[in-house]
Formats: structure tokens, C-alpha cells, sequence
């Protein structure tokens, strides 16, 4: 459990990463590929994203366009059983309200409980690209709460019988997502911060938070959820700039800032590989600064591409 492995690094920041499915029809080669190197930094868990399902138009031979749901990325279940199965350590999938109805939910939970995998990340789900607004199934949780709710009544065991719940009820460690920039949705940091409490209420285990580039605003959060009586671990998560383009995108898709003088820097860059070497080291400094904090584990969004955070772990691990 990613609790556990907290525990047991008595006070020793762990090195986590996150990665995506590969697009439909590529290989799992490829992905194998980019977690190779991160292996020797002893990544106690990685991280499997899950993708909902999204609507493609296809012309048809009368000319009519036909709507077509289909899912980019799948394939997180059997992602998350082939790393442990290969790499020997946890992997935690990414358990979204989106696309789900409670029971297939609860089946989704049973497959990772058959499969040996205890950890997942329990959170609502990103909105169907073209929708924009998220819409939950008719019979879906509209929230994280809420499936957090199904996952730890799992927990506790379905059966009136209390020996069929001992052999019987899942156990999983369950994290939840944060935001020290604030969900965009919520009205205030307050609120987002009274659900986030709820969602540990509820049995949530640790939190990873949404990529920022100012330590300060994690600083600043984690003390916040502190006076707010929410005690469990709080990981930092990170994200290494790689390309020019994330200077508008990341703030557009993740609604974040990115601190101005890291702006520029990328800004003054005349390539990709120096916006690269230039993320690289805004990242360690971030990095460092975050383990003399005290952080539990650094957590990297290594999006399948693992150079960058290769170098970064190796200047820290
Ligand atoms: P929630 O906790 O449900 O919060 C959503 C909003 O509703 C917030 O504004 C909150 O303040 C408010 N709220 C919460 N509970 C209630 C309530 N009971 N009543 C009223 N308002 C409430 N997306 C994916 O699709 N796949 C992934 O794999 C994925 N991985 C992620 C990993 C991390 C670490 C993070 C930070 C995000 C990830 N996301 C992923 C994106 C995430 O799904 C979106 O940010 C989504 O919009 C919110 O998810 P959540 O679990 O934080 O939602």
C-alpha cells in the first residue's frame, strides 16, 4: 500500500511517477520502454491513468457524419497487472466516476482486487472532451466523494456476516487528487479544501495534488489542509516542461500559473531541447526545496516520456 511504503521510508522522500496508457493500437513495448529507466530510482509505485471514452465523427459513404464513442487510451487494468507483473512493484490505477455506473464500478473493483492490486486513485474524472461540462452516468457518482463512499463500503464488507467480511471485503489504500491552485470548479480554495476533507472523512488514505511550478503555493496549501484537521500525507506532484507550447496549454488545461520568471526563462529559449535542459533544472530546484520541506514522496507527470525525469531523479535518488 502506498500508506505503507510512507511508513516504511522512515521520513525518506520516495520517488513515484505517473504514466498514460499508450494511444489504441500501439504497443505496450513502447510504454515498458519509458519506465526501464526510471527503475533504477526504486519507484515504490507507478501511477496508471484512466481515460474515459470520447466522441469522434467519421464521414460516412453517403456523406453523413456518424458520431462515434470511442476510448483513446484503454487499457489501465491491464497495464497496472503487467508492471507488477515485470517490474515487481505497485502499480496504482487512476478509478474515475466518469463512463461508470455504480455496478461497474464495483466490478472494476473486484477485477483489481482478483489482480493483487491494492492502491487506487479514487477522483471524478475529467469531462468528455466535447462536452466540456462533466455528466455523470444515470446511474453514476457525480463526485469523487461519492465513489469514495463505494470503494470504502467494499472495504468494510458487504456481508451481514462480520467472518465473510474478514475473508471476503476488499482492502484497497485509497488516494484522492488535490488542487493548491484550487479545483477550477470550486468557488474558493475554502470550499474545494471542505471537500477535499470530506473525501479523508470518507476513508481516503493520502492525497497527490495537481502539478504547480511555486513551492509556495504547495507550502501554503499543506498548511491550510493542516488547520483544517486534514492529517495524512500530502505528495507533490510534478511536472517537467518539456516543450515551448506548455506555457499556454498547461494554464489552459490544468488552470494553473506558472511563475513569471520561469516564463521567461522558457520564453527566451530557442529550441525544444532548451526548454527541456531549462525544465529539467526549475524542476530539481523545486525538487530539492520540497524534500528539505519534509515532502513523503515526489511524485512526477512523466506522460510516457522519461528523460527528463530520468535526469531529475538522478541529480536526487
Ligand atoms: P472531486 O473531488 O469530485 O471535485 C470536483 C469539484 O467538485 C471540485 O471543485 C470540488 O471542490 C467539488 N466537490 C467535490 N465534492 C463535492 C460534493 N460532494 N458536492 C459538491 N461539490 C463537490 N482525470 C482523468 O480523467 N483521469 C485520470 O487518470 C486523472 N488523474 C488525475 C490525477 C491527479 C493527481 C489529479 C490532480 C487529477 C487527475 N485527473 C484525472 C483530473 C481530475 O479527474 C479532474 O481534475 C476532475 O475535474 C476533478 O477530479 P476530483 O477527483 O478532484 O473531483
Amino acid at each position: 500500500k502506498v500508506t505503507q511504503h510512507i511508513a516504511n521510508a522512515n521520513n525518506k522522500t520516495l520517488f513515484s511517477f505517473e504514466i498514460l496508457p499508450p494511444l489504441k493500437g500501439e504497443s505496450i513495448t513502447g510504454l515498458f520502454k519509458g519506465i526501464e529507466p526510471l527503475m533504477e530510482f526504486k519507484p515504490p509505485f507507478i501511477d496508471v491513468t484512466y481515460h474515459r471514452e470520447e466522441y469522434v465523427y467519421k464521414q460516412r459513404p453517403n456523406g453523413f457524419l456518424e458520431k462515434i464513442t470511442t476510448r483513446k487510451r484503454p487499457g489501465t487494468v491491464g497495464i497496472c497487472a503487467a508492471i507488477m507483473n515485470r517490474f515487481h512493484v505497485d502499480a496504482v490505477p487512476h478509478i474515475i466516476c466518469g463512463g461508470f455506473s455504480k455496478e461497474e464500478t464495483e466490478n472494476a473493483l473486484i477485477d483489481l482486487n482478483f489482480l493483487g492490486i491494492d492502491n487506487v486513485l479514487a477522483l471524478r474524472g475529467d469531462a468528455i472532451k466535447s462536452e466540456g461540462v462533466f455528466v455523470p452516468e444515470p446511474d453514476g457518482h457525480h463526485y469523487a466523494t461519492e465513489l469514495l463512499g463505494q470503494i470504502t463500503s467494499m472495504n468494510k464488507g458487504q456481508y451481514l456476516d462480520e467472518e465473510m467480511n474478514a475473508m471476503y471485503a476488499t482492502d484497497f489504500c485509497i488516494g484522492v487528487a488535490a488542487y493548491p491552485e484550487k479545483h477550477f470548479e470550486a468557488p474558493n480554495l475554502a470550499t474545494d479544501i471542505k471537500y477535499l476533507k470530506r473525501k479523508i472523512e470518507l476513508g481516503a488514505n493520502y492525497i497527490v495534488t495537481q502539478m504547480f511550478f511555486d513551492n509556495q503555493k504547495y507550502f501554503d496549501f499543506v498548511k491550510r489542509c493542516r488547520e483544517e484537521g486534514i492529517t495524512v500525507p500530502i505528495i507533490p506532484g510534478l511536472k517537467p516542461l518539456t516543450t515551448r507550447k506548455q506555457l499556454n496549454i498547461l494554464p489552459r488545461i490544468f488552470h494553473i500559473d506558472l511563475p513569471e520568471v520561469l516564463a521567461e526563462s522558457i520564453e527566451a529559449c530557442r529550441t525544444d531541447a532548451d526548454v527541456r535542459k531549462v525544465g529539467v533544472e526549475w524542476c530539481i530546484s523545486q525538487s530539492k526545496e520540497l524534500m528539505a520541506g519534509g515532502v513523503p514522496c515526489l511524485h512526477y507527470y512523466s506522460m510516457g516520456k522519461s528523460e527528463s525525469v530520468r535526469q531529475i531523479a538522478s541529480a536526487l535518488f
